[in-house]
């Protein structure tokens, strides 16, 4: 396999640093250093290909580290965002048959319900015949309400 030159280039939050001296399953391993400082050793078309975009610590990110920081940002800067930060990020209730937050089944008028309460408003609150659609928009309701705090608790960090 021919020698690619990758130093310093890009790939997701890795930049690779330099060629690591050794080849894995047919491929140039490089040396690359993470956004979050850690070092890590990958195959050139791992990189290449975007299967790898971080030491590991990516996704951890994204689902559950974010949140968590969030969390911490709410507590000093706005408890109402917090609290709600909190029901997404807490245990759903033994009462709630769809095992989704934020989603319930309505038995009398057979349909499930989709609710999300942001700083303390109503802002979702539909039913649907199908779990899946009411999943659905409870999922794009969070996205849509949930998403601009943790961007803005990224922005006040830097
Ligand atoms: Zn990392």
């Amino acid at each position: 396999m021919a020698r690619i030159d990758l130093t310093g280039q890009r790939f997701g939050r890795l930049v690779a640093i330099k060629d690591a001296g050794y080849v894995d399953h047919g491929h140039r391993v490089w040396e690359c250093k993470c956004d979050c400082g850690n070092t890590v050793f990958v195959r050139a078309g791992s990189l290449k290909s975007g299967y790898t975009k971080s030491c590991g610590c990516l996704q951890a990110s994204i689902s559950r580290e974010n949140l968590e920081k969030a969390h911490k940002w709410g507590r000093t800067h706005d408890l109402k965002e917090h609290t709600k930060l909190s029901v997404l990020n807490g245990k759903i209730s033994s009462a709630n048959k769809s095992g989704v937050r934020g989603v319930y089944w309505k038995g009398p008028r057979k349909l499930w319900i989709a609710r999300l309460y942001f700083k303390g408003v109503l802002v979702l609150d539909s039913g649907f015949a199908k779990k899946e659609d009411a999943i659905k928009a409870r999922r794009e309701a969070e996205e849509k309400y949930f998403k601009p705090i943790l961007e803005k608790y990224h922005r006040d960090k830097e």
